[in-house]
C-alpha cells in the first residue's frame, strides 16, 4: 500500500468506486527525496551521467538531469524536488488497465462532488507516462463533505 494518512484514505474510498476493475493506487505521499530518486533512476536509465552525487539541496547537482529528461522523456514529466503536489500527500497516481477510463471515472467522481480536484494551470487528472495523475485537496463520504488542504 502507498504512504498515506487518514485523510489520503478517506479520499481513496470516495474516489474507488468509480474506478474501472483492476485500478491500483501506486503512490500518493513522496518525499523531496523520493522525488530526486525517481529523477536520478530515470535519467540514468536513459543513459544520463551525474557530474557529482546529486542531492536535494544543491539543485545543480540535479538540474541538468530534469532538462535532460524533459528532451529525453517528454511524455512522461516529473516534477523538481519540492515542486510536487505528491510532497504534499495531495498527488494521487493511478495505474490499470485503461488509463483513459480511470481519467473518466475520476472526472465523474469530480462532477459527483465525491473528490475536489484542485485546480490549476496544468490538466488535472492527466495521463502522465504509464499512470494518471491526479490533484485532490477534499471529496465527500456518505455525503458529508471533509476538507483536506
Ligand atoms: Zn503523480
Amino acid at each position: 500500500m502507498p504512504l498515506m494518512d487518514v485523510g489520503n484514505t478517506r479520499i481513496w474510498y470516495a474516489l474507488k468506486l468509480y474506478l474501472p476493475p483492476g485500478t491500483r493506487l501506486t503512490s500518493v505521499h513522496r518525499s523531496a527525496e523520493d522525488q530526486l530518486a525517481i529523477i536520478e533512476q530515470r535519467a540514468r536509465k536513459l543513459g544520463f551521467q551525474f557530474a557529482r552525487k546529486p542531492t536535494v539541496g544543491d539543485p545543480p547537482s540535479w538540474e541538468p538531469a530534469l532538462q535532460f529528461l524533459k528532451r529525453n522523456d517528454p511524455g512522461n514529466p516529473v516534477a523538481p524536488p519540492g515542486k510536487s503536489l505528491h510532497q504534499r500527500g495531495l498527488a494521487y497516481d493511478l495505474v490499470g488497465p485503461n488509463l483513459d477510463a480511470i481519467k473518466t471515472a475520476v472526472e465523474e467522481a469530480a462532477r459527483d462532488g465525491r473528490i475536489r480536484l484542485i485546480p490549476g494551470a496544468r490538466q488535472n487528472p492527466r495521463r502522465e507516462g504509464v499512470c494518471v495523475h491526479v490533484e485532490i485537496d477534499g471529496g465527500m463520504i456518505d455525503y458529508e463533505p471533509f476538507d483536506w488542504a
